[in-house]
């Protein structure tokens, strides 16, 4: 059974992720989605709401596992018996970084692979980060998450008091 692993922020999912994952649903028999806890880096959403939020935004794809995790990519991947990571490339920014990331774990875990996807050119623009800041700003950011994820940012929005 090939199983891949889409590691990520996902603060939240955007169109851009929802891409990537229904293109490579078809190569894998499964992917589990793994929402990464980044020490240090500091979160609008809890794991839990981004675990969810996927999962809502998610629906329609049907191989797929959603969870969350703390530590090495790697060590994930060795607990879930699995070889392959999905990641993203908007850019050659990307590039430069997830090279060098994958570089990292090739070198932690020699029998894993890391699979490049293309980013859609309609998402190129796209990033969780972006899409926060234009939502705090007040911006339509319809067409950039699934509609879940537009009510739970503006839930959460309205929590903080940044919203009307
Ligand atoms: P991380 O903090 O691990 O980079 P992100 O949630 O920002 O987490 O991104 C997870 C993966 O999704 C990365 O490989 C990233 O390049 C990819 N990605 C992010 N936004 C897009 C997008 N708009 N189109 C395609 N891939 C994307």
């Amino acid at each position: 059974m090939k199983t891949a692993v889409f590691p990520g922020s996902f603060d939240p999912i955007t169109f851009g992720h929802v891409d990537i994952l229904e293109r490579s649903s078809g190569m894998f028999d499964k992917i589990i989605v793994a929402v990464v806890h980044h020490v240090g880096k500091r979160a609008l959403f809890t794991l839990e709401e981004r675990v969810e939020m996927i999962g809502a935004a998610t629906r329609h794809i049907p191989n797929l596992e959603i969870t969350s995790f703390r530590g090495l990519t790697v060590d994930f991947l060795r607990k879930k018996q699995a070889h392959i990571i999905v990641r993203g490339l908007r850019s050659f920014t990307d590039y430069e970084y997830e090279s060098q990331i994958a570089l990292y774990n090739k070198h932690l875990y020699p029998d894993s692979e890391t699979v490049f996807i293309l980013a859609n050119s309609n998402y190129t623009y796209l990033s969780s980060s972006g899409v926060k800041e234009a939502a705090l700003l007040g911006g339509d950011v319809r067409t950039m998450v699934p509609p879940p994820v537009l009510e739970m940012l503006k839930e959460k929005l309205r929590q903080r008091g940044e919203l009307q």
